[in-house]
């Protein structure tokens, strides 16, 4: 079997910036894209904040990133990665079909936002019903815009939205919510945003675009049975694509992958490392977190980028740009090799 350079798992904005600059590099990668390739950014319409792009429909910017890092002599699957068969040089990966040996490997399989699971929330995406409030909040300025959740992401998506919108609505099942009380703090402090407790959305009223959303209600005195909103934003959380890898590197609490950066930060704030791992001193754990490579995870040359590393800014240019970083990362270790 022929040791290929570098294999790159996930087809979105992380695994094909990795592949152009590899391909770039002389490195002949392979992509595996996924099946169904190309990861979020599938599932929306207008991109408006990709750096170089002014507006661009996400699959059309999926089709470009791939037209570019084929341009340069990267090789695309569209198929999954069932499992990294050996996490010791030279890596075997194994899909649904055959095995494949390589030098190094990069992940970038990202994540799924979390739905409540509506037909109408389904028939909606894209057209008022969305998951990210920093990608889609613009959409709606002066506009009124409902989100769902009670953690900290669903504080944050509020304060975002309320910078355009001109009323928040913030529905939490519960009556009480599990965001930092910091967090929660600054919702209270803004006029824009009205909290409903103890309410479930039921559905997503609207044919063409969202018109409205209807509530269960429970022990809550608002009367909130039906809402008229122009939007309505997701906050309930993510899921990263990362369980294929859970017996090869070491993830956090939520299934994310650890990466040199990210435990260097965890050291810093004395955090615990989710394995009970002695934590890296000195920089290192026998090759294990190079710092000076802070795409690598916690095996040495298989690293990691995007959504599945990333829960903080989630979004396409910074997924990007984890990808160039860990293909710069993947070139020099290889180079040492
Ligand atoms: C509705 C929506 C709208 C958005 N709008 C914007 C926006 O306007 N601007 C913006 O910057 N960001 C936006 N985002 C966020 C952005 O899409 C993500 O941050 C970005 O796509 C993450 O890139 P990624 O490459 O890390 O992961 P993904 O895009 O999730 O790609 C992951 C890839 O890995 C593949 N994969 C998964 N498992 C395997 C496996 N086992 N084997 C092989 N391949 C696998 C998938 O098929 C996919 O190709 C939006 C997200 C959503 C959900």
């Amino acid at each position: 079997m022929e040791t290929r350079n570098v294999i790159i798992i996930g087809g979105g904005p992380a695994g094909l910036s990795a592949a152009l600059y590899t391909a770039r590099a002389g490195l002949n990668p392979l992509v595996f894209a996924g099946s169904p390739p190309g990861g979020q950014l599938m599932l929306t319409t207008e991109v408006e904040n990709f750096p170089g792009y002014e507006e661009i429909m996400g699959p059309d910017l999926i089709q470009t990133l791939r037209k570019q890092a084929l341009r340069f002599g990267t090789e695309i699957l569209d198929d999954n990665v069932k499992q990294i068969v050996s996490s010791s040089l030279p890596f075997t990966i194994k899909t649904s079909k055959t095995e494949y040996s390589t030098k190094s490997i990069i992940i970038a399989t990202g994540a799924k936002a979390l739905w409540l699971g509506l037909e109408s929330e389904t028939r909606l995406r894209g057209k008022g019903v969305s998951a990210c409030a920093t990608c889609d909040g613009f959409f709606f300025k002066d506009k009124i815009v409902a989100v769902v959740g009670g953690g900290d992401t669903a504080m944050e998506e509020a304060q975002t939205l309320s910078k355009f919108a001109k009323k928040v609505y913030l529905i939490h099942r519960k009556d009480s919510f599990r965001a930092s009380i910091i967090m929660q703090a600054r919702v209270k402090e803004n006029p824009k945003i009205e909290t409903i407790m103890n309410a479930s959305i039921r559905e997503v009223v609207g044919e063409q675009r969202v018109e409205g959303i209807k509530l269960e209600v429970g022990t809550s005195k608002i009367d909130a049975r039906s809402l008229s909103v122009d939007g309505l934003f997701i906050a309930i959380g993510h899921k990263p694509d990362t369980e294929v890898f859970k017996d090869n590197v070491i993830l956090d609490e939520k299934g994310y992958i650890v990466t040199s950066a990210v435990a260097a930060i965890n050291i810093a704030k004395n955090i615990p490392h989710p394995d009970g791992h002695p934590l890296l001193e000195g920089g290192s754990m026998e090759g294990m977190f190079n710092y000076k490579y802070q795409s690598m995870t916690s095996i040495s040359g298989i690293f990691a980028a995007g959504d599945c590393v990333d829960h903080t800014y989630r979004q396409a240019g910074t997924a990007s740009g984890m990808g160039i970083a860990a293909s710069l990362d993947a070139e020099r270790w290889i180079a040492t090799k």
